[in-house]
């Protein structure tokens, strides 16, 4: 069990394991609750620290519930990013049947958190120039299951909030830091493109193929308001359905490992050296 972060070139792992458990010891953290505006100040803490330049956008999906996303950039506060890196922050369920969320929530973020303190780093700036972080209030639904209009509330709002503004490419991270996870991006609803990205990238790093893989299917998750509204998106989630810790209190830190932590970091990385890396300048 790593015990403090350290300061490597590369994502590590232990340093997101770290994030996740913190995140986790503000207990379960529904929207609205004063966990959650916790959060969101940890959140703000980590990335300044890094130099990121945070904002809170406050808003109102229906009257007397307010939600809160966070955003951050790299560098010059103008002009749209090219790409999007987002998570959800807000985990299932209220009062008592409210969970931990230590996969369905904190590690997404906690991979964005280390995400966000290698893309600092001076060798990475032209990546980070061109990186917005988003973490997402309202993905879950007050409901059981997400529909049209429970759940998603962030996202949906964020898409409307930009206009025509839009960034070009999105990577979306939920569920990714299980013990031996299988990730399956939803092939729905993800640009061929973005697939093959995806894969080649899965390659370049020598992950197991059958632990990263496409769904034939779609998800509804916070990529979903961008991918109808033109934006190529990738999900990368793991598989949940079916799965017996999805929603219930086992979503704790029991099942989140810092070696998946680590290749899901591992494998973001690469994806934006090959979508942002090369000469672009446009
Ligand atoms: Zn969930």
């Amino acid at each position: 069990m790593p015990q403090r972060m350290e300061v490597t070139e590369t994502f590590s792992g232990n340093n997101a394991y770290l994030h996740c458990a913190k995140i986790c010891a503000l207990g379960p953290r529904p929207t609205g609750s004063a966990a959650y505006a916790a959060q969101v100040e940890y959140v703000k803490e980590q990335l300044e620290r890094e130099g990121w330049r945070v904002k809170i956008e406050e808003f109102e999906p229906y009257p007397g519930r307010k939600m809160r996303n966070v955003h951050a950039v790299f560098g010059e506060e103008n002009g749209t990013r090219k790409m999007l890196l987002s998570c959800h922050i807000d985990t299932k369920g209220q009062g008592n049947k409210a969970i931990l969320g230590a996969d369905d929530g904190a590690s997404g973020e906690a991979v964005l958190l280390e995400l966000g303190r290698v893309l600092a780093r001076p060798q990475n700036a032209r990546l980070a120039a061109n990186v917005e972080l988003v973490f997402f209030d309202g993905e879950e639904s007050f409901g059981e299951r997400i529909t049209p209009e429970d759940g998603l509330f962030g996202s949906r709002y964020d898409v409307e909030r930009r206009g025509e503004s839009l960034p070009d490419m999105m990577i979306n991270l939920d569920m990714v830091g299980g013990a031996g996870k299988t990730i399956g991006v939803p092939v729905w609803d993800t640009p061929p493109g973005m697939c093959e990205q995806y894969c080649k990238a899965v390659d370049a790093l020598g992950l197991p193929e059958e632990r990263w893989t496409l769904h034939f299917g779609s998800f509804w998750d916070d990529h979903r308001p961008f991918a109808e509204a033109g934006v190529e998106t990738l999900n990368l989630i793991a598989s949940f359905k079916g799965a017996n810790w999805w929603h219930t209190q086992r979503d704790n830190m029991s099942r989140i490992s810092a070696t998946s932590l680590g290749e899901t970091g591992a494998l973001v990385m690469q994806l934006l050296h090959q979508l942002l890396g090369v000469d672009q300048s446009s």
